[in-house]
């Protein structure tokens, strides 16, 4: 067996790495204050390292380093080249200590080790690379006027940008937001969840290796209420941008509103469809996709396809297989290669889905698979498939965040579509179909800033991902439209003088 896909191999690496434990201010790590976060490995409830977290006080010296380093436009006026060849050599640094980062990654959050190095190893560099190439090709705008006066419009970096991440998918989430704000000249200062800090300082650290300077990346690990709250409140942030759930991102409005007005970029949750028509063949690949749809990341993902709306002559057929997809699924050691399902991130994740698939059964879901007592350290659960659930349960309604899957029979096209519009929610679906003209109608009626036809998918870093309704604001990540969040235009207008005296 290859080394590199031995369990040994990566619990090897994992005795050796050596953890982050402070803030990263200014272009170094700096002591934090007295508050010593113990942090827990999901696998085993251990703890496994201790993170001295920031206070308010961290915020105001993150401020003032980020506020300084973008005044003196050693970054935010530098040439374009440079930047690229800095991001370029940042998108390098992380492929060469992809393993590293992967299995600490791992260790921090509980996910499988296969999922980390796929993240680390291939999408978060190719965010920073692709970024990075963006910023010599994008131009301004010169507006049509007649010869006396020339009017250009140029987009300028908007400043100090305040981060927020969730822990769901630690540094990738990280690179949504941190690549397009650097590429774009800004300083920015970002604060991980408070579980999954480790991968964030890492970066921090090869982004100053890769020559970012001083102060134009800061990572700041606390508690949201705490820090969170008095960067979304700080006067000296000019704007903000937030992925997390729906209660945090209003909050992150309310503090943008009460101190300097800045914008805030969000992105929230979801409660998405997976939509099997009649004339779709339930194929291996559709069902490898609606149990990856549902349980990748074990369900802990803002575009999980919980929701999977099939129709009645095609459901039988359809949980039978899933059923049996679900049960060859490798529950276990994140750090273990042949991994699919991890531990959730906290006991406290873990209760709250379990209490979700109580009321699933006390509200008259079927139970088809799951729910066992797996008897093992750590936070796991057995992955669940619900038969019968009814659009008004509340399992059909709320984001559950966990590894829950649940099926809901429908007549026609129609019902489908009536029942996959009926939430709040509007981030993203799934249609599985033979006919383009009914996905097409599908694709056009839903509301969600991402449809996936005949695949689950949330593209990857070329095209916009957002959310329509409670799952977002207008702003995206990902795309070119990503920049958007981190510049602002200005408007030159030049008169000419030729002919005044
Ligand atoms: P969360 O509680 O909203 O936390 C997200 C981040 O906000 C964390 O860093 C958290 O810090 C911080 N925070 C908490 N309270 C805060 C406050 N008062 N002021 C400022 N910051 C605060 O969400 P989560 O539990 O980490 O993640 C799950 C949710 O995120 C789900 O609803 C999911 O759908 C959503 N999500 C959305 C996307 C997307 O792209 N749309 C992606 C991933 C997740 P602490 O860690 O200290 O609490
Ligand atoms: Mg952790």
């Amino acid at each position: 067996m290859d080394r590199h896909f031995d369990t040994s191999y990566y619990h090897q690496i994992a005795t050796s790495l050596v953890l982050p434990d402070r803030p990263y201010i200014n272009g170094r790590f700096v002591e934090g204050c007295d508050v010593v976060y113990e942090n827990v490995n999901p696998a085993t409830g251990r703890t496994f390292s201790t993170i001295s977290f920031c206070s308010a006080r961290h915020v105001d010296q993150a401020v003032d380093a980020a506020r300084a380093v973008f005044d003196s436009g050693v970054w935010s006026r530098s040439r374009p080249e440079h930047r690229k060849d800095v991001l370029l050599t940042l998108a390098r640094l992380i492929r060469e200590n992809a393993t590293e980062l992967a299995v600490m990654e791992s260790l921090d959050s509980g996910k499988p080790i296969k999922d980390c190095l796929h993240e680390i190893g291939t999408e978060v560099p190719n965010f920073f690379q692709w970024y990075a190439e963006l910023i010599d090709k994008t131009f301004g705008k010169v507006a049509p006027t007649g010869d006396d006066v020339t009017a250009f419009v140029v987009q300028e970096a908007i400043g100090v940008v305040g981060a927020i991440v969730p822990w769901n998918f630690p540094l990738l989430m990280t690179a949504w937001k941190v690549a397009p704000a650097l590429a774009a000249g800004c300083s920015v200062i970002l604060k991980p969840a408070e579980l999954t800090s480790l991968t964030a300082l890492r970066l921090a650290e090869l982004a100053s290796l890769a020559g970012v300077p001083d102060g134009v990346f800061n990572v700041l690990p606390g508690y949201g209420h705490d820090i969170g709250q008095a960067m979304g409140r700080h006067q000296g942030i000019d704007a903000m941008t937030f992925t997390g759930s729906g209660v945090v991102g209003a909050q992150i409005l309310g503090y943008a509103a009460q101190s300097n007005l800045k914008p805030v970029g969000l992105e929230l949750g979801g409660k998405s469809p997976f939509i099997v028509l009649e004339d779709a063949p339930l194929t291996d690949d559709l069902i490898a996709n609606a149990v990856n749809a549902a349980f990748w990341n074990a369900g802990q993902n803002c575009t999980a396809n919980m929701r999977q709306i099939v129709h009645a002559s095609r459901k039988e057929e359809f949980l039978h297989k899933v059923e049996a997809k679900v049960a060859a699924l490798k529950t276990g050691d994140p750090l273990d290669p042949e991994t699919e399902i991890g531990p959730l991130v906290s006991w406290k994740q873990r209760d709250r889905v379990q209490g979700f698939i109580d009321k699933g059964m006390e509200e008259g879901a079927r139970l088809v698979t799951g729910n066992r007592n797996l008897d093992r350290q750590g936070f796991y659960l057995d992955p669940v498939v619900f038969d019968n659930v009814k659009a008004d349960m509340v399992i059909a309604r709320e984001e559950i965040f966990g590894p829950v899957l649940g099926v809901i029979g429908v007549q026609d096209d129609d019902e489908a579509l009536q029942l996959a519009r009926d939430t709040e929610y509007g981030l993203h679906a799934t249609v599985f179909t033979r006919d383009i003209d009914r996905a097409l109608h599908f694709a056009r009626q839903l509301p969600c800033g991402v449809v996936g036809i005949n695949g689950f998918t949330e593209g990857d870093v070329k095209t916009p991902f957002g959310g329509y309704r409670r799952s977002g604001s207008l702003s995206r990540d990902k795309g070119v439209e990503a920049m958007q969040q981190y510049v602002q235009t200005k408007t030159v207008w030049i008169r000419s003088l030729r002919g005044v005296d």
